[in-house]
């Protein structure tokens, strides 16, 4: 069984530094102990990255694509098109090139806002243990949802509001994950309040009850304290949101919130599927490290019900070899790509 030792890991829930620990790991590489170790190392272990929030299958687009949202990523626009020319084939190659970018950027686990509908979903279950599809069900396939699947929506006017009520109830009776856009677009959010006098935010928590908003671009504070109260997830990106020109999210109506927040890097066809681009965006408005090391992990992993961490019975953690670098600069160098020069090892489940 072999032992990871450490000079520092960053463990548990709370991510709290602990010196010279031992990770122990068993043959399918799931941590099994954690324990104090007296054995010098120059080691240091963080959990994996995860990012929650991708498209993967637009990767074959990058490059090519304009900024203005509704044009590229609207009904009808580039990316629907170029999603509707691609066969089986294109599109597991699509899914598992961004699958091999995660990976090379040390992200362990992201979730995948899969819009082929329910059809392929056993193509794509059992991929990578990185991967989670979250689908967007065609209107034939609501009737389909017999099992605890995960669906994202697209945002509040996917789908008539009644047919969109109905999938929702019928997403948590089979004990499914429910997440949607919202409030990227600030003029869809200003029609909701005007139709609904609440925003899409809020009109979403009420009538859907998701796990998770995605974007919350233009939340206010009454959003937030929706969210709180509901205990609602946030997946926060910033760097789609610069790329398209919708707006920055008002980090200070977070920053105390207690709202679990993850990060997601958005269409695969726009920024890398790695992190980099929102941790910068997030230490440029003043977000702690530790923070920032919690949104891109832990916390990223929770917005999609995932256990994620370094914690008995978990696995996904990166090793690095900092060398004697001082504690107070080991996280400037964990969230930056230079990292990806210390690290040693990456731990991750074996497939089954
Ligand atoms: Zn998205």
């Amino acid at each position: 069984m072999p032992v990871i030792n450490t000079r520092l890991s960053y463990v548990g829930k709370d991510l709290l530094p602990e010196e010279n620990v031992a990770i122990h790991i068993d043959e399918s590489n799931l941590i099994q102990s954690i324990e104090s170790s007296n054995i010098n190392s120059t080691l240091v272990a963080v959990p994996g990255f995860f990012n929650a929030h991708i498209h993967t299958a637009d990767i074959g687009l990058r490059g090519k694509i304009g900024t203005d949202l509704s044009s590229v990523v609207g009904p009808g626009g580039v990316k629907q098109r170029y999603l509707e020319s691609l066969d089986e084939q294109a599109l597991i190659e699509n899914i598992s090139s961004s699958i091999e970018e995660a990976n090379r950027n040390a992200v362990l686990g992201f979730v995948d806002f899969r819009e082929g509908g329910l059809a392929g979903l056993e193509l794509l279950t059992g991929l990578s243990s990185s991967y989670y599809p979250y689908i967007r069900p065609t209107l034939d396939d609501i009737e389909n949802i017999t099992f605890p699947v995960a669906i994202g929506i697209r945002d509040v006017i996917a789908y008539d509001t009644e047919i969109m009520v109905s999938l929702a109830k019928k997403v948590h009776q089979v004990g499914g994950r429910l997440e949607i856009h919202a409030s990227e677009d600030v003029m869809l959010r200003k029609r909701w309040i005007k139709e609904y006098g609440m925003s899409d935010i809020q009109w979403s928590i009420r009538n859907l009850q998701p796990h998770a908003i995605i974007h919350g671009t233009h939340l206010n504070e009454t959003d937030v304290n929706m969210m709180q109260e509901t205990d609602t997830a946030l997946v926060l990106c910033p760097s789609s949101n610069r790329y398209f020109r919708v707006g920055d999210v008002n980090i200070d109506l977070l920053r105390n919130s207690g709202i679990t927040i993850g990060l997601g890097s958005d269409n695969a066809m726009v920024n890398p599927v790695a992190l980099w681009a929102e941790i910068s965006l997030l230490q440029e408005r003043d977000i702690s490290n530790e923070n920032i090391l919690r949104y891109a992990t832990i916390s990223g992993a929770a917005t999609a019900g995932i256990e994620w961490g370094i914690s008995d019975g978990n696995s996904n953690l990166l090793v690095y070899d900092l060398g004697a670098t001082s504690e107070d600069e080991i996280l400037d160098i964990i969230l930056s790509p230079q990292s990806q020069q210390f690290l040693k090892a990456i731990i991750q489940p074996n497939p089954h």
